[in-house]
């Protein structure tokens, strides 16, 4: 950093920003005013315009997200650079995630694990969730995450935590690879964990656990037995067939992997749950990932500081010290921490009850000051930027499409558009409407969203406006692919954003004599307006588009539906509804140009 650079935190406003450049925030104001950019001195200014501002007085700024400058000094609190020495490593067990499509037997396969090899010591004791447990194969432990599916894991990465060293893939041999199989091969794969395969449930009749391997493969995992180099391990978790096998494979990978940590020194690690418990206080459970938490410790988690009271193991029994991949129960804390947040062990009370209440303060003034979030990444609409500064740009993408064949047919056309400086990765591709998984992936790994004939569903919407994700669909290709060419010339001028206005659960189906259908409806948000544009979802996926023809509250005709509200929707040209499906309204607003 060059001498004299001022740091700024992103979203700051003239008034926070300006004394550090020894100016007022009226000169800034003003100065962007006459550039044309109506700025107040509370409101928070954008990157460039700062930068802007920066150049015109001849300083030289360096823009950090906010609190990081921060977290810096905070984290310069805990010394602990001798504990990444190279003969201070000890090998340590893996940390286990079970994926995979629902209902192929995940939760099955965990119980089943855990009954079977957490004994519980003392007579009586029994197994408690904690959200994690240790295991013990032949002397070697294996850590396994308590919450099965691909939700946790990827809040987990949103949050910068990776906890997973291993992902555990179940596919039922009489379903075959599914959706979120899919979903859970990509995530692995965005996170760079290695996959073991588990087909499950071949005791069925109709198992298949070639096809399995077969549908597999195309998604370059390849097993052993063909010639590539996926540990497959075929079970019935239900029957615990198989499971030893699995834990023996899985000591495998990790032996592969060689996974290790510094067990001496102050501990480290990551906040799996946490709760307020009401006899107990605040209780989190942490997974520790180096050095070896110890009854009395004094530790910061997130916001929250204190000193370890008790430390509580999976089968309830108090323990003294936990070592690296150990999950704990810690007790003692001021406050909950959230589930990701990094624990660590402080040099004294003292510290961690400093940085603990100095992010406690810079939390309460992020969220007032709310509309200052960072954006992450490069947006579709910022591609152009990084483009001209000559850096290879690469526009990671989430698709999603009604079938597989229009799936492919986008995803192929976008390939096209790759040129040598910009790449195009799609993070994730699968079939079906838009869904809150999608938004995280794409928060955690900075994807646009592009769904064809499909769409978001509300609460999929509201994460992508909080986690800022962008998404944009389309009915036809040649629109996505025009869009696409012209973000990547900076052209990108998006002049119109739908804006949903309403959206209707299809309770019921009247057939009118000379009227044809009508749809007896539950205003589930918004309201419904006679002659507005609407599409009809079925799963997500569009089915139709077209207007409304005729609107009614019992038998008058009205002109508009409210919220909590039933009503008759008349729909003239399509016949085809079925309860279950959602009839979303929708108008089109020009969107203002940043
Ligand atoms: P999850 O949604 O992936 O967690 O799936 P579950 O573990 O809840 O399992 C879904 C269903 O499949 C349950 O009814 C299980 O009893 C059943 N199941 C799980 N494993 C097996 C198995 O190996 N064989 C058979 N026949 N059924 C199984």
């Amino acid at each position: 950093m060059p001498e004299g650079t001022v740091i700024v935190e992103r979203g700051a406003s003239a008034q926070e920003f300006a004394p550090k450049l020894n100016r007022t925030a009226a000169d800034v104001v003003r100065f962007l005013l006459e550039h044309g950019e109506m700025v107040t001195a509370t409101m928070s200014l954008g990157d460039e315009q700062m930068e802007l501002f920066a150049l015109e007085i001849g300083a030289e700024i360096l823009l950090v997200d906010p609190g990081q400058q921060e977290e810096m000094e905070l984290q310069a609190l805990f010394d602990d650079s001798d504990d990444d020495l190279e003969e201070a490593q000890q090998s340590r067990p893996p940390v286990i995630t079970v994926m995979g499509h629902v209902d192929h037997g995940k939760t099955t396969l965990l119980d089943r694990i855990r009954s079977a090899n957490v004994v519980a010591r003392e007579a009586g004791g029994i197994t408690q969730h904690i959200g994690a447990y240790q295991v013990d194969k032949s002397g070697r432990k294996i850590t396994f995450i308590d919450t099965p599916g691909h939700a946790a894991f990827t809040k987990m990465r949103a949050r910068g935590a990776q906890v997973t060293d291993i992902v555990v893939l179940v596919v039922a041999a009489d379903d075959g690879v599914m959706p979120q199989t899919i979903e859970a091969i990509n995530h692995a794969r965005a996170a760079d964990v290695p996959i073991v395969v588990a087909v499950n449930k071949i005791d069925k009749e109709n198992a298949d656990p070639q096809r399995v391997l077969t549908q597999l493969a195309e998604y370059e995992l390849v097993p052993e037995a063909w010639g590539g180099d996926t540990i497959v391990v075929e079970m019935a978790a239900q029957q615990g067939l198989g499971i030893d096998d699995l834990l023996e494979q899985l000591t495998v990978v990790a032996d592969v992997e060689e996974l290790t940590a510094n067990p001496t020194g102050r501990a480290k690690g990551i906040v799996l749950e946490a709760n307020l418990d009401v006899g107990r206080g605040p209780v989190a459970t942490i997974l520790v990932d180096k050095g070896t938490l110890k009854v009395g410790d004094p530790i910061v988690a997130g916001a929250a500081w204190g000193r370890v009271r008790a430390l509580v193991n999976e089968r309830g029994e108090q323990i003294k010290e936990a070592g690296p991949s150990s999950p704990v129960q810690v007790l003692g804390l001021s406050n909950v921490p959230q589930a990701g947040d990094e624990f660590r062990a402080a040099p004294d009370e003292k510290t961690a009850r400093v940085v603990g209440e100095s992010r406690e303060q810079r939390i309460r003034v992020l969220n007032q000051r709310g509309d200052a979030r960072v954006q992450r990444g490069v947006k579709l609409e910022d591609i152009f930027t990084q483009i001209q500064a000559g850096e290879v740009a690469t526009l990671n993408l989430v698709i999603k499409a009604d079938v597989h064949g229009s799936l492919e047919a986008v995803t192929e056309s976008l390939r096209k558009l790759e040129r040598d400086d910009v790449k195009v990765a799609f993070v994730h591709r699968g079939v079906g409407s838009i869904t809150e998984n999608d938004i995280t992936l794409a928060a955690t790994t900075n994807a646009t969203i592009i769904g064809f004939n499909v769409r978001p569903d509300r609460k999929a919407r509201d994460l992508a406006e909080g986690e800022r994700v962008e998404i944009r669909t389309y009915e036809v290709i040649y629109k996505l692919l025009e869009d696409m060419e012209k973000a990547m010339l900076g052209l990108l001028a998006p002049e119109f954003e739908e804006v949903v206005t309403g959206e209707a659960e299809v309770r019921e189906i009247f057939r009118v004599p000379k009227i044809g259908a009508i749809a007896g409806c539950f205003v589930r948000t918004g309201v419904i307006t006679r002659g507005t544009k609407v599409r009809f979802l079925r799963e997500g996926t569009i089915i139709w588009k077209g207007s409304i023809q005729s609107l009614r509250r019992f038998k008058d005709d009205v002109r508009e539906v409210r919220e909590g509200f039933e009503c008759g929707i008349g729909l003239s040209d399509f016949q085809d509804l079925k309860s279950g499906d959602i009839i979303e309204t929708f108008e089109e607003r020009e969107i203002a140009r940043v």
